[in-house]
């Protein structure tokens, strides 16, 4: 045995040739010099046939050290990539190849930003605005931004409480990153935003989800999140109106969320809210209401906003948080060694884009509207579907697991929502996303973000679809 442990401790620190090999262990494993279970390094042929002799495993090593299982971070493999932006990539693939898709996939407006934002992009790069800026944002935008907040939704913040960031995204994973310790809770409500479980866990943190249904219209009731809350809750990440579902949860609804987590003696006290507002004036029937502005909740809700859902800025990386000055102070820490502070041009933009009127950007959302409208009547005529109507964003989330189990013309079978994707995109053409994405299997996403003769046509497409499974 020791003799076992000299020869791994010496072939231990022999370097990797570029193409070597490793030595995996058999059991009892080797312990290696390093302290750990494994001994892992390249060696010569003679050594290799010592190693065989006492019983390590020899198999081909990568051929890089830096290329190997151990190369990526242990978190990072808690991490699963984004299933919307795969299945953009491979509708893009598809398109590449010269095949026509009609893609129903992306979560942007399909609508180009107001003129004078375009025009005031152009300008900030002519006239040189193009240095870094405070960590925050510059103070015009900042002040700017509490002006909009304070007049369309009824939130007091002053510039020193907002951070803009790189888009709503980075919004939000500072705001995770800011309050979420290793092994806190956070509630999720699913369906729910993909990035939301994945930037807990690289915060370190345990996603723990809700599920709402689509006869419940995919609202979060009292009695769920009081069933979720524990000891470790850190925090209830809370989308409203939501992606995927388009759900919006009224003012009397989030009273309700808000008393759960106000209960003397119950488990809500210490409940940050994370806000996600991204979509609040995309909204259609029941009205948006600032989860800050519910009673008790300002000093424990951290507003998530930004410009690529309302003003179709998706490219220009433009979000911010609006939050209390413990939060903002962590927040601006953690941004300031990240990625400084977001592009000036968007900010010289941005600026430009609260200044467009009400009536200007309600014209954009009126269209919106009248999209939803046709996509949920065509839905309402396609076989064994459950959908619940839209309030707000650019999405459908219908239920389509009356389809499970049956069979394509082709002998395909529909085993689950993504099988119904894959399929659909193949058999005809059409790009959807599948709820398994979003931590809800029965269902797929439909944005309608895309020109009325593209959702005519996928939506055909898709009635086809659904009426020659049996
Ligand atoms: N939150 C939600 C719910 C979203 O859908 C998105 C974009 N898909 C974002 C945040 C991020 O938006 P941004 O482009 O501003 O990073």
């Amino acid at each position: 045995r020791l003799w076992a442990l000299s020869l791994a401790f010496r072939l231990s620190r022999l370097a990797v040739p570029a193409t070597g090999f490793v030595l995996l262990p058999v059991a009892p494993p080797v312990r290696s010099c390093s302290g750990g279970m494994t001994a892992s390094a390249g060696f010569a042929a003679g050594d290799r046939e010592a190693a065989e002799a006492v019983g390590v495993v020899v198999r081909a090593a990568a051929a890089s050290p830096f290329d190997s299982d151990d190369t990526i971070s242990p978190v990072v493999k808690t991490v699963s990539p984004s299933k919307t932006l795969e299945v953009h990539a491979l509708t893009q693939e598809m398109k590449a190849r010269g095949e026509r898709v009609v893609s129903l996939c992306v979560g942007e407006p399909d609508f180009q930003p107001p003129p004078a934002v375009i025009e005031a992009t152009a300008a900030a790069a002519k006239e040189g605005v193009t240095k870094y800026t405070g960590v925050t944002g510059t103070v015009d935008l900042r002040k700017a931004i509490c002006a909009d907040l304070a007049r369309r939704k009824n939130l007091t913040y002053s510039a020193g409480d907002i951070v803009v960031a790189n888009g709503a995204k980075q919004a939000v994973y500072q705001a995770v990153l800011a309050v979420v310790r290793p092994g806190d809770e956070v509630i999720i409500p699913a369906p729910y935003w993909p990035s939301y479980p994945e930037m807990v866990r690289l915060a370190g943190g345990i996603p723990v989800i809700i599920e709402t249904t689509v006869e419940e219209e995919f609202l979060l009731t009292a009695e769920k999140l009081r069933g979720a809350l524990t000891d470790k809750t850190r925090m209830l990440i809370f989308c409203n109106p939501s992606n995927p579902t388009g759900a919006v949860h009224s003012k009397e609804r989030c009273e309700e969320l808000a008393a759960v987590l106000s209960e003397e003696g119950g488990k809500g006290s210490g409940c940050w809210v994370l806000a996600d507002e991204i979509y609040e004036r995309i909204t259609y029937d029941t009205p948006h209401v600032a989860f800050a502005t519910i009673p008790g909740m300002f000093e424990r809700t951290m507003t998530v906003n930004g410009f690529s859902k309302s003003h179709s800025m998706t490219g220009y990386r433009l979000g911010y948080l609006a939050s209390p000055p413990i939060i903002t102070k962590a927040v601006t820490i953690i941004q300031g060694q990240i990625t400084s502070c977001a592009s000036s041009i968007s900010q010289a933009a941005g600026l430009v884009a609260l200044t467009v009127s009400d009536e200007e950007m309600q014209a954009t959302f009126d269209v919106m509207r009248k999209k939803r409208d046709f996509v949920i009547k065509r839905l309402s005529e396609m076989p064994d579907l459950a959908t619940a109507v839209p309030q707000g964003a650019f999405y459908v989330f219908p239920d389509v697991s009356a389809h499970f189990g049956k069979s394509a013309p082709d002998g395909t079978v529909i085993g689950g929502a993504t099988d119904l994707c894959l399929y659909l995109l193949r058999a005809h053409s059409v790009a959807l996303v599948t709820g398994d994405g979003f931590g809800y299997s029965k269902c797929i996403r439909i944005s309608y973000a895309a020109s009325m003769e593209e959702i005519d046509e996928a939506l055909a497409e898709f009635d086809k679809c659904l009426c020659s499974l049996a």
